[in-house]
């Protein structure tokens, strides 16, 4: 980065980068990149230099639907966000060796899903019925209902009372889900199921970054956000910086670094859940270019 004007200091959001689930599945593609051809099924990570590093290793992407017939010594990794079992079962059907990097949190979504269904409850599930995390729940759970707000969840309640009044409801949100949508859908379910069984699913690393982000843009005068763009919480903490009043860009890596950023005095370094480390400490150093960067001070009520 070409030096203009310095920053006087360059602050770290008290949490950044990495969440457990993905740190986990890149670590477990990384050492199954070892021997055998190795795919994922669809893009572990969103993070464009994170997928160039592992298709350099030997790890090929691909969709289900790109699925050779027979594979035999093969590896297929299982993303963070999950699959079915029924896709699981297609793959050890066909003689891969299955390394299951779904994130602990989400793995346990699935297996409360199967545990209510096989109680008797009628599943509901709260989210995105596109996303991989939900598909992949929906098969633990046959006959589920899926909203995405309140309004869908009063209509999917009230068609399952049509269908069965007395029966036991639980609700299950996408780890994702924001706390405020949760509670929503949550009441839409109530109007027909006072007594719905809501479970708490929800993940707090995205939280935890969003709000770390919050307390940086009052203490800096710009912010950059670190991360792929095709990454939806990268975005969501590039918005909320700059709901938050705070001049802020998204860059994926060094070269994007607006030459601009060096007339604020205080800058501040961000990054979402699928940002590796090298490419903050990238970031980090190319800003130490110009001046060291300190921690923000974190509250423990940031940690999930
Ligand atoms: S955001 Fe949470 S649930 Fe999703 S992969 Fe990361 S740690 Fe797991």
């Amino acid at each position: 980065m070409e030096s203009r004007h310095q920053p006087c200091m360059v602050i770290r959001a008290g949490i950044l980068g990495y969440c457990m689930g993905v740190r986990r599945a890149v670590d477990m593609a990384i050492a199954a990149s070892r021997g055998s051809p190795v795919y994922t099924l669809g893009p572990l990570i969103h993070n464009p230099q994170v997928l160039e590093r592992l298709q350099e290793q030997g790890i090929t992407i691909l969709g289900e639907e790109q699925l050779p017939a027979d594979l035999r010594d093969t590896v297929v990794i299982i993303r963070a966000h999950g699959i079915t079992p029924q896709l699981e079962a297609l793959l050890t059907g066909r003689g891969a060796s299955v390394v299951d990097a779904t994130c602990p949190r989400v793995k346990a979504s699935q297996i409360q899903a199967r545990s209510l269904t096989e109680q008797g409850y009628g599943v509901f599930l709260a989210g995105e019925a596109h996303h991989g995390e939900l598909i992949g729940i929906q098969g633990y759970a046959p006959g589920c209902l899926i909203a995405a707000n309140r309004e869908e969840a009063e209509k999917a309640a009230e068609k399952r009372y049509r269908e069965a009044p007395h029966e036991r409801t639980a609700l299950i949100g996408q780890t994702t889900i924001s706390p405020d949508e949760y509670q929503a859908i949550g009441e839409g379910i109530r109007q027909f199921f006072p007594d719905v069984k809501i479970l708490d699913t929800i993940c707090r690393a995205t939280r935890d970054r969003q709000r770390a982000l919050r307390d940086l843009c009052s203490q800096v005068d710009a912010v950059l956000v670190a991360g792929g763009r095709a990454s939806a919480n990268t975005r969501r903490l590039l918005t909320i910086a700059q709901e938050c009043g705070t001049p802020a860009w998204l860059v994926e890596d060094v070269h994007e670094i607006p030459p601009e950023i060096a007339s604020y005095p205080v800058v501040g370094l961000a990054a979402g859940a699928s940002t590796p480390d090298e490419i903050i400490d990238a970031l980090e150093a190319a800003l130490r270019g110009y001046l060291p960067v300190i921690e923000a001070p974190f509250s423990d009520s940031y940690y999930t």
